[in-house]
């Protein structure tokens, strides 16, 4: 999978090369780019915002660098359109559809994602018009929050997706019984502890001794039951 980010600040993304990201890089899995917005600039300021049309309090991120970034990197031209890559701009928004799990599984199905990386109050409304015609577009939002810019929510997103990709998570089987997971029917994870069995008067439940293997699945579903309906009712299953 290639993943491209575009950003005015590109030296966010060092911390994709840490972590299990960083090691999916080295072994051939990922393939990333940074692209410093400014550089599809052409005034001697360099400038990426305006003022909005209509008024209002605060600055748009102008369309034409965006246009510029975004012939290069998914126009007709580009690599990744002359590989007939399966690719889509991601642009993370407080106002798009929620990324969630299933999003994620999704998107760790193409071979090249890009992420349009919004500042100040966001991007002049054409450029995900003027996107459309040359690629899928999906815009996505990390929760019910407003962060500063997009480059933590492509991060978050990211990892999300990359660690679902064959190859980096060294034991497949942890991405099962899951947080969100199907294999969880969408429920939250049970509780989890490791040695020792007693820490500062706090003991284990005897039944994740046991050995048992039939009730300790059962004790765990139930577990995932009693804190999904506590902490997030609106992922709890429906009965009818
Ligand atoms: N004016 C926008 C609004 O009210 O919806 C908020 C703009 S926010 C200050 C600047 C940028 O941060 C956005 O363009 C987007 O890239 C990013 N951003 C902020 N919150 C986000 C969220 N919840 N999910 C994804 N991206 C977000």
């Amino acid at each position: 999978m290639r993943l491209d980010y575009i950003t005015i600040f590109p030296e966010y993304f060092a911390p994709l090369n840490a972590s299990l990201v960083g090691k999916a890089i080295d072994s051939g899995i990922l393939a990333t780019g940074v692209h410093d917005l400014r550089q599809y600039t052409h005034d001697v300021h360099r400038s990426v915002d305006d003022t909005p049309f209509g008024g209002g309090a605060g600055m748009v991120m102008k369309p034409e660098p965006w246009g510029e970034a975004l012939d290069a990197i998914v126009g007709p031209d580009s690599q990744s359109q002359t590989q007939g890559e399966r690719t889509v701009l991601i642009i993370p928004t407080p106002s798009g559809i929620r990324f969630t799990q299933q999003v994620a599984a999704e998107l760790a199905d193409y071979d090249h994602l890009v992420f349009a990386c919004g500042r100040y109050e966001g991007i002049d409304a054409r450029v995900p018009q003027y996107a459309r015609t040359l690629v899928e577009v999906r815009e996505l939002s990390l929760g019910d929050y407003v962060l500063n810019g997009g480059e933590v929510a492509a991060l978050a997103m990211t990892e999300a997706i990359v660690r679902l990709l064959p190859g980096v998570i060294g034991n497949p089987a942890s991405l099962a019984e899951e947080s969100h997971s199907e294999e969880l029917a969408g429920l939250l994870e049970y509780p989890l502890y490791t040695k020792p069995a007693s820490w500062r008067g706090m003991d284990v439940p005897d039944i994740l001794l046991s050995g048992h293997h039939a009730k300790i699945a059962q004790w765990r579903r139930d577990k995932a039951e009693e804190l999904t309906r506590d902490r997030r009712p609106d992922l709890v299953p429906s009965s009818d």
